[in-house]
């Protein structure tokens, strides 16, 4: 088609692709005004304990409410933030909401203390100032730094030396729980448990969905009942994502994982909703 249109032409490969592109470059260029103008906004996930059902915490999970595109998730720009820097703003707001959520949904004592579960980005996780800017979100907040945790993802800290782990020790030592998230999708190399800061593993939803039915896989079984038993003992604790039915959510419970995450349990919704779960099984 391209060529029909002669000397001067424009040629376009892929139509759909160049307006994907196009949206992208205008999602890009929008970030720094929308985080201005405050259209991002925070969901929250249920944290079950699998052993009676209670509520532990929440992760959270941010949206864009795009004046054109509506309500768009995280996969469509956290990518874009992270390629410009923009996720360094952007997290450090993520952080600093979520805190000052978690601690207006404790008792003011302390008492109920449930976590709140942050995801970072590999660019924020090099960033000079993130242990600066973890203590002020809780500083600020007044939220207990043990109901703070700080998901990084296995790719990125794969290949980290000591230096680049550093101010996830000192984060780790302020008492913050740092959980490996998405464990399992990338290269697992089961012995860097041993030296990473971590304290929760967050398995894949991949690992789990072959335990959707009744009977479930044997070998995903197998394969979750290893990586518990190894997670326990290097005294990790163990969440899984992506429990969708009853029977997963009891094949878990069974094969010895400590809390779950899924729509089965509830999917992420407005602070409020959380707040009533809560406060239902209290
Ligand atoms: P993640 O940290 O692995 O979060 C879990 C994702 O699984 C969420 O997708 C959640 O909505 C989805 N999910 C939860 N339960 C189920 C289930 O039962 N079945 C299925 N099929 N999916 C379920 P979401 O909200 O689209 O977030 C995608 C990813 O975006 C997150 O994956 C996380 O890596 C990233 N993300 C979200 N918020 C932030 C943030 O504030 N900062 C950074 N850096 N990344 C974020
Ligand atoms: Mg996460
Ligand atoms: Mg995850
Ligand atoms: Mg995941």
């Amino acid at each position: 088609r391209a060529k029909e249109l002669g000397g001067n032409r424009y040629e376009v490969a892929d139509p759909e692709a160049d307006a994907r592109a196009i949206t992208r470059h205008g999602l890009t260029n929008r970030l720094p005004l929308a985080l201005e103008r405050g259209e991002f906004f925070i969901e929250y996930q249920p944290l079950i304990a699998l052993e009676d059902g209670s509520i532990r915490g929440a992760e959270a999970l941010v949206r864009w409410c795009h004046p054109v595109h509506g309500v768009l998730g995280p996969d469509r720009f956290i990518p874009l933030a992270e390629s410009t820097g923009q996720i360094v703003p952007l997290g450090r707001w993520v952080l600093q909401a979520a805190a000052r959520q978690a601690r207006s949904w404790q008792s003011p004592d302390g008492g109920c203390a449930p976590h709140v579960n942050v995801n970072l980005s590999p660019m924020q996780l090099h960033h000079p100032d993130l242990v600066a800017e973890v203590a002020r979100a809780l500083d600020e907040s007044g939220l207990p730094p043990a109901s703070l945790c700080l998901e990084v993802t296995e790719s990125a800290l794969i290949g980290a030396d000591e230096d680049a782990l550093k101010p996830l020790r000192r984060i780790a030592d302020l008492g913050v729980e740092i959980a490996l998230d998405d464990f399992g999708t990338g290269y697992s190399n089961l012995s860097s448990l041993r030296w990473l800061p971590v304290s929760v593993l967050k398995l894949d939803r991949a690992f789990t969905r072959g335990l959707r039915h009744s009977p479930p896989d044997p070998v995903d079984s197998k394969i979750v009942e290893g990586i518990v038993s190894l997670a326990h003992g290097l005294g990790l604790t163990v969440t899984v994502e992506g429990v969708e039915t009853r029977a997963q959510a009891e094949q878990l419970r069974a094969l010895g994982c400590d809390t779950g995450q899924g729509w089965y349990y509830g999917r992420p919704g407005p602070p409020e909703a959380l707040h009533k779960l809560a406060m239902a099984d209290a």
